[in-house]
């Protein structure tokens, strides 16, 4: 048995916590008490810091707005130069996966775009994700028409 310093209830050895700063290996808060101050002391921090970077802002405002778009400007960026380049590889891919098929199967198989380029309700982009193989007959019973499953 121990005794907590801060509820001062005798409690069992498993009822506290390892802290090995100390001589006995065990917290001298029991595990409830750790808890509590655990999670006050994360509140306590957490407003802290929340005040601080508010000031900073205040204090900053300027330098904080050009950070913003800065970021804002390089996400973008990424984003559209990943997309292009990512286009790039699934359609030589796709070109790739249509001329082994065709040659494996006998069966003509042609890049498409899922959401046609021109389609007659909706026009889709050549992106990666509108990019598949399919059949010469598929192809052409769809003709620039949406697919069943997205109509
Ligand atoms: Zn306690």
């Amino acid at each position: 048995m121990k005794r907590c310093s801060v509820c001062k209830t005798e409690k069992e050895l498993n009822e506290f916590s390892s802290d090995k700063r100390v001589p006995s290996g065990k917290s001298h808060r029991c595990k409830s008490c750790m808890n509590a101050y655990a999670a006050e002391y994360r509140k306590k921090h957490r407003e802290k810091a929340r005040q601080y970077a508010k000031k900073y802002r205040e204090e900053n405002l300027e330098k904080c707005y050009a950070w913003r778009a800065k970021y804002k400007q390089r996400k973008k960026d990424v984003s559209a130069y990943g997309n292009k380049e990512l286009t790039e590889i699934v359609a030589i891919e796709a070109h790739w996966v249509a001329r082994n098929r065709s040659k494996a199967t006998g069966v003509q198989h042609h890049v498409d775009h899922i959401i046609p380029l021109r389609g007659n309700d909706v026009s889709g982009f050549h992106v990666w994700n509108n990019l598949r193989v399919i059949t010469w007959q598929e192809n052409i019973m769809k003709s620039n028409n949406l697919p069943e499953d997205l109509r």
